[in-house]
């Protein structure tokens, strides 16, 4: 029969090792990877958002310019016809051809925005079908780290009521010595097992040993390890 002590301690190993799982779950791991990757299709896409409206402004823009030209250009043309003097004539044309001149250039800039506004909207389509599977695999992944943590929750609440139990079956000095170690360490309580402590793995000098053995059988079998002031129980 192992001494309460031990039983003690084994079941709060057990639910330190539940809480070591629960705060370092894999499942969060693949529910942050998962978060990851539809963060960064979302920035991509908007960045694509973000080029598609620049472009939109940019034709609109090049439109509304390209539509003054006319207009000063039908307005010069009309002037054309009244005009007698050569060197007036000679000058209207000249800002003629440079209103054409900017008319062709803005009609380049225009076409070119035209295509890479088809092309930044191919980009966009072609994303769109990744983007429901990168949702589907966040949720799973939320979905499953949920699930192992109520799982780890419920193990934690099943130990928490055998440590009441196990607790009111060690004595009740030795257990506020077994607390106060368990703050500094968690394990507190550990086994003599030939010469070794089971706590610290280091072996005892045989004076030690028999130290500890007279020291356990006058204290109700625990005495303390001399290597790491653990609980020594002592069989
Ligand atoms: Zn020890």
């Amino acid at each position: 029969m192992t001494h309460p002590l031990i039983d003690l301690q084994a079941a709060d190993t057990l639910a330190d090792q539940l809480r070591h799982r629960r705060d370092h779950l894999p499942e969060r791991d693949v529910v942050a990877a998962a978060r990851g990757a539809l963060t960064d299709w979302e920035r991509r896409r908007d960045a694509l958002r973000l080029r598609l409206a620049e472009l939109d402004a940019a034709i609109e823009r090049a439109e509304a310019d390209a539509h003054q030209i006319d207009v000063h250009k039908a307005r010069l043309e009309k002037q054309m016809k009244t005009v007698i003097a050569p060197r007036e004539a000679e000058a209207l044309q000249h800002e003629m051809a440079t209103l054409d001149e900017r008319r062709g250039a803005l009609d380049d800039a225009e076409l070119e925005a035209l295509e890479e506004q088809s092309e930044v909207d191919d980009q966009i389509q072609a994303m769109t079908v990744e983007e429901q599977p990168l949702r589907d695999a966040l949720d799973a992944a939320e979905v499953a780290a949920v699930a192992a943590e109520h799982q780890i929750a419920d193990e934690l609440t099943g130990i928490a009521s055998r440590l009441d139990g196990l607790r009111a079956a060690v004595d009740a000095s030795l257990l506020d010595r077994y607390d106060r170690i368990r703050k500094q360490q968690m394990v507190a309580a550990a086994e003599l097992q030939g010469h070794r402590c089971s706590g610290c793995h280091l072996d005892l000098a045989p004076g030690e040993t028999d130290e500890v053995k007279a020291s356990a059988a006058a204290d109700g079998g625990v005495a303390d390890c001399p290597q790491c002031n653990r609980l020594l129980v002592v069989r």
